[in-house]
């Protein structure tokens, strides 16, 4: 299976994209979780994204396409994967689909994360990570066990997440319409709790 999860931030998207691989046993391809993982490093190309992302824009395309397929020539991606978070851009998605032909792949499915914009500011910064395990909660809808070390993403702020949002909006919803011509997009609704989401996305694939 070779899946794209499209949705705004906020969705569910990384959340989703994790319990989906674990179940299809296929990697989670997440370009947000790479390049903060560049950014810890402290990589050239961590320092480069770190600016763009804190102020809710978009890394380029250049930068984020090479990370992408380096990870896909990865072995554990040749039997499929999700990508979580990208394509993000038409060029991205233009790059994606000659990189998958040169190896005469193609993506199965496009599924995408509908949540109402007004649910989405409050679900991020409510959003926490256990800095140990990766886990992410809401301190509300799942909160976090007792003593749990969390962190607030960087980008997390209400201010950051509107650019997110307008990012969204105009650069990646596009992809949605591009995807629905090919025939490969099923939309799922995002609201509820994660189990049901899970739910759809499973029934959307079957
Ligand atoms: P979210 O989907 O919740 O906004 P991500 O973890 O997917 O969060 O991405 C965080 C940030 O990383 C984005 O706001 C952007 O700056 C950068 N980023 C991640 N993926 C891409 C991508 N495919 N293209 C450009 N920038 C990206």
């Amino acid at each position: 299976m070779k899946l794209v999860l499209l949705g705004p931030p906020g969705s569910g998207k990384g959340t989703q994209a994790k319990r989906l691989a674990a179940a299809l046993e296929i990697p989670q391809v997440s370009t947000g979780d790479i390049l903060r993982e560049a950014r810890r490093a402290g990589s050239e190309v961590g320092k480069r994204a770190a600016a763009i992302m804190d102020s809710g824009g978009l890394v380029g395309d250049d930068i984020v396409n090479e990370l992408v397929r380096e990870r896909l020539g990865r072995d554990d991606a040749k039997r499929g994967f999700i990508l979580d978070g990208y394509p993000r851009t038409t060029g991205q998605a233009e790059f994606l689909d000659a990189y998958l032909a040169e190896s005469d792949r193609a993506l199965d499915a496009t599924l995408v994360l509908d949540v109402a914009d007004e649910h989405i500011v409050e679900r991020i910064v409510g959003r926490r990570t256990d800095r140990a395990t990766g886990q992410i909660y809401h301190l509300e809808y799942n909160p976090p066990p007792p003593g749990a070390d969390l962190v607030l993403r960087d980008d997390d702020r209400e201010e950051v997440v509107r650019a997110r949002l307008e990012a969204y909006q105009r650069d990646t919803a596009p992809l949605i319409d591009l995807y629905t011509r090919r025939g490969i997009v099923r939309k799922v609704s995002g609201n509820g709790s994660m189990d049901e989401v899970m739910e759809r996305l499973r029934e959307a694939l079957r």
